[in-house]
């Protein structure tokens, strides 16, 4: 029996070829597509990330090979994708009124229909020469952050019921806005409104939770977010209730109370604000025609 080990001569011997970036995007994009609607882009970030590079230098570079630690990062970042944890918690960050927040599992990602809040409080601000604001359940204080880089004269108060989301807030208000602007935001621990000093506001502005506790969107990426932030009961409205309930007294006359809810949700918050005493309501879409807030006006006379 011939017990000589077969080797290669030195000469033939072949490092393992590392695959250009759009190699590597084109293999991580089929890998991602039982878990993601978007594999490509979500490849693209991830990459972009490892490389600590913008997006754009992918598309300008596609035949550069990353190093092997680069490889080994991106390779770390799709296998945390492929887990379904979303890419905003792998990035560590997240876009919102074209400001860079910092996101951790604490607090939900914040999504672009909740611009539509941001608009419409300061569509309201316009007619107030001194507004007073109070976000209840800011998260990563994503609107009440917005809302100081556009109102830079304005007192914001901001309320979450965890320490860690507030903790992520006060970082981001740290690390977003100027000195002046981080100093017109209070940020306070309290379970929706039972901690708010009884000042009178002018608006009242929340994107709580709203799912209901059994529904099907439950499933996939959105287990990683905190359940604290996303459903509220049976129906999904009991936070929206209480709010309801609750904000009158803490607005001033005409004082406006807007919220977020579910795109099936607008004709039952209206009838709740209806109930209990709001004037005005309405109901608002967002850019995708989904119902998306409800806003109406507290007449305390
Ligand atoms: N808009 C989020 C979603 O549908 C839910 C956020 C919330 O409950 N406030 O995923």
């Amino acid at each position: 029996m011939n017990t000589r080990q077969t080797s290669w001569p030195s000469s033939v011997t072949t490092e393992p070829v590392t695959p250009c970036l759009s190699e590597l995007l084109q293999q991580a994009s089929c890998q991602l597509e039982t878990v993601s609607a978007s594999p490509l882009l979500d490849a693209q970030l991830l990459l972009a990330h490892a490389l600590q590079k913008a997006h754009s230098y992918l598309l300008t570079w596609p035949e550069s090979t990353p190093s092997q630690a680069e490889q080994a990062l991106f390779e770390e970042y799709l296998q945390q994708r492929r887990k379904g944890i979303p890419v905003a918690y792998i990035l560590g960050y997240k876009e919102f009124w074209s400001l860079p927040f910092t996101v951790t599992p604490d607090v939900l990602i914040p999504r672009p229909e909740t611009e539509l809040l941001v608009e419409q409080v300061l569509e309201s601000c316009q007619t107030l020469t001194q507004p007073r604001i109070l976000e209840l359940g800011t998260g990563s204080g994503a609107i009440a952050i917005a809302l100081a880089t556009e109102l830079p004269r304005v007192q914001i108060t901001a309320s979450d019921y965890s320490e860690a989301a507030l903790a992520t807030a006060r970082n981001n208000a740290q690390n977003i806005l100027s000195q002046q602007q981080e100093a017109n935001i209070t940020f306070l621990h309290s379970d929706w409104l039972t901690k708010i000093p009884r000042t009178e506001y002018d608006i009242i502005v929340s994107n709580p939770p709203y799912i209901a506790e059994a529904d099907s969107h439950l499933e996939g990426d959105i287990r990683h977010e905190p359940l604290s932030a996303l459903v509220s009961g049976s129906d999904g409205l009991d936070a929206i209730r209480m709010i309801i309930r609750d904000a009158k007294h803490y607005l001033c006359h005409g004082g406006l109370l807007l919220l977020e809810h579910g795109f099936d949700q607008g004709q039952r918050v209206k009838t709740c604000m209806q109930a209990a005493g709001y004037a005005h309501c309405k109901t608002l879409q967002d850019p995708a025609q989904t119902d998306r807030l409800t806003m109406g006006r507290y007449l305390n006379s």
